[in-house]
């Protein structure tokens, strides 16, 4: 990296991971905030309006989501939200995958903000994403992850399984962090992620650690293209090039259909 940091090793990554979001599940939304400078919440916004999920009218059949990584529900409520408002859906149902019981927790303590706590509609699992075997094959008919498949340590096991619990047609859709296309504003884009960030981390959370974990993960994450070849390899059709780059590459969408 242009900042030399040091990599974490593998084998530490996993149990890692679980700290890291244990110790800021509470703080997560600031997280979030300060990572993305608040955008993550437009770009999330984004990925729900372009998957523009719901049942169609004359529908009978209720869909199923799955929101891996899920953590505090973000994506999860806001596409029941989507499918309300936009297709009158009041029957589509969501699993909640997460690694972390403590981030599952804090999905569990929002829902009873939302119109869907009593509704039977959401339900939680305690899953690593790279398994889900708890998870049928061929059940799900969206699969959505925020933020989330950049701290598996398989990615493409996390790719298989997704594209395993899919029904055919059903559609894989990841926000990501990602790399930013243009020189001189990676080049800003890495100051701000190597010194802002972690100092901010510091300030904000106490927690600079975690925050220097959060910023070489994104650095090590696949570029744009190499990722949407791994989702061709999972075995997913993916449309056009496969991504859409949002705010100049510091996050990505990609797609994949299962056919
Ligand atoms: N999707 C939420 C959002 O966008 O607000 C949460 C994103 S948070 C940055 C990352 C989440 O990934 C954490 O809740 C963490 O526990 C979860 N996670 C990390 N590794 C995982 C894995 N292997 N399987 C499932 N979840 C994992």
């Amino acid at each position: 990296t242009h900042f030399g940091f040091k990599t974490v090793r593998e084998e530490d990554k996993e149990r890692l991971v679980k700290g890291v979001f244990s110790s800021v599940a509470s703080s997560y939304d600031v997280m979030n905030d300060i990572m993305s400078v608040g955008v993550h919440r437009l770009w999330k916004d984004h990925l729900i309006k372009k998957l523009d999920c719901g049942m169609r009218p004359g529908s009978e059949k209720p869909l199923e989501f799955l929101d891996v990584a899920g953590g505090t529900g973000d994506i999860a409520y806001g596409l029941l939200d989507h499918a309300r408002d936009k297709f009158h859906d009041t029957q589509s149902k969501i699993t909640i995958a997460d690694i972390n019981a403590d981030m599952l927790l804090e999905g569990q303590k929002r829902l009873l903000s939302t119109p869907y706590a009593q509704s039977g509609r959401v339900s939680f699992l305690e899953q690593n994403g790279e398994v889900l075997d708890k998870i049928e094959d061929n059940s799900k008919d969206v699969y959505t992850i925020a933020f989330g498949i950049r701290n598996f340590t398989n990615i493409q096991a996390g790719l298989n399984a997704a594209y395993r619990v899919l029904k055919p047609g059903g559609i894989f859709a990841c926000l990501e962090f990602s790399h930013v296309d243009n020189p001189a504003l990676d080049y800003l884009y890495q100051a701000y992620s190597f010194s802002v960030l972690p100092l901010m981390g510091q300030l904000v959370a106490n927690d600079r650690e975690s925050y220097q974990y959060l910023v070489e993960s994104i650095q090590r994450f696949p570029p744009q293209e190499d990722f949407a070849g791994m989702i061709r390899k999972a075995g997913f059709y993916v449309p056009g090039k496969g991504y859409e780059n949002l705010t100049f590459g510091v996050a990505a969408i990609h797609l994949g259909v299962k056919m």
